[in-house]
């Protein structure tokens, strides 16, 4: 291991992204190419709330298909990463002594926000998975302190994952056209979270719905962009900031993804 590892944040937006075979999937295999070899993936998705926090301790999580309505090809898809009960604990040890509780969850799998975007970053399922939950009803500088806590993880050969959307508005979106015309706020709101990265602008970033324009018809709730401020706190303190991928689908879910290395 030479250096701590980057962290990263990945867009997920249609599960059917899971199948590939479209720019952002082949985008994601080069960008895991790109990446050093992990030892571990320590991933945080949107679509997992838990208070106190929480974390998969299973030697083999279970692909969770937590969508509805998509067709039977999807619900096949496995993706058959073992576990890590050592990530898993380290995880804890590391929360509690920053002052987070923390369960280490036997039965709980790895849910679409995970696997979708692994598919294709690491396709040979062959790096172990830990998924850590988004605490529940925390101020959302709480995120960032997440992620500081977490940051030794990267000198332990561990990739830290946040999984959202930087935009995430299905109330606006056009579920048929994944190339459906951009809304004017969503652009404006995906621009400003650019900027306050580039800038390093963490305060801003903590609080989107005040400080973001559109922010609350960027974000009705913000699960889907949580995961970036956990992978700020887990990132150097001044990191190169990198936008690997860029760009919408739906008209209102920001597909840009994150490097901070
Ligand atoms: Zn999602």
């Amino acid at each position: 291991m030479e250096g701590p590892m980057p962290v990263a944040f990945t867009a997920h937006g249609n599960p059917m992204n899971a199948l590939g075979g479209n720019p952002f999937a082949r985008f994601l295999a080069r960008w895991g190419e790109s990446l050093p070899r992990p030892q571990a993936v320590l991933c945080v998705s949107a679509h997992w709330e838990r208070s106190p926090l929480a974390v998969t301790a299973s030697e083999r999580p279970e692909t969770v298909h937590d969508f509805y309505g998509f067709p039977p090809e999807l619900y096949r898809l496995r993706y058959p990463a073992p576990g890590s009960p050592a990530l898993a604990a380290r995880t804890r040890q590391l929360l509690v002594a920053a002052g987070f509780l923390c369960q280490e969850e036997q039965s709980r799998g790895l849910d679409h926000g995970v696997w979708s975007p692994l598919m294709h970053l690491l396709p040979g399922c062959d790096v172990p998975v830990v998924q850590l939950s988004l605490p529940r009803g925390v101020p959302p500088n709480a995120h960032v302190e997440i992620g500081r806590a977490l940051a030794p993880l990267r000198k332990e050969g561990i990739l830290i994952i946040g999984s959202g959307n930087l935009v995430h508005n299905l109330i606006a979106a056009d579920l048929r056209d994944r190339e459906a015309p951009v809304a004017a706020w969503a652009l404006r709101f995906d621009g400003w979270v650019k900027q306050c990265l580039q800038e390093w602008n963490l305060e801003a970033l903590s609080t989107p719905w005040e400080a973001g324009p559109a922010g609350r018809d960027a974000h009705p709730t913000l699960e889907h962009y949580a995961p970036l401020l956990v992978v700020c706190g887990a990132a150097d303190p001044e990191p190169r900031v990198a936008f690997p991928f860029e760009g919408f689908e739906h008209g209102s879910l920001s597909m840009r993804c994150v490097q901070l290395s």
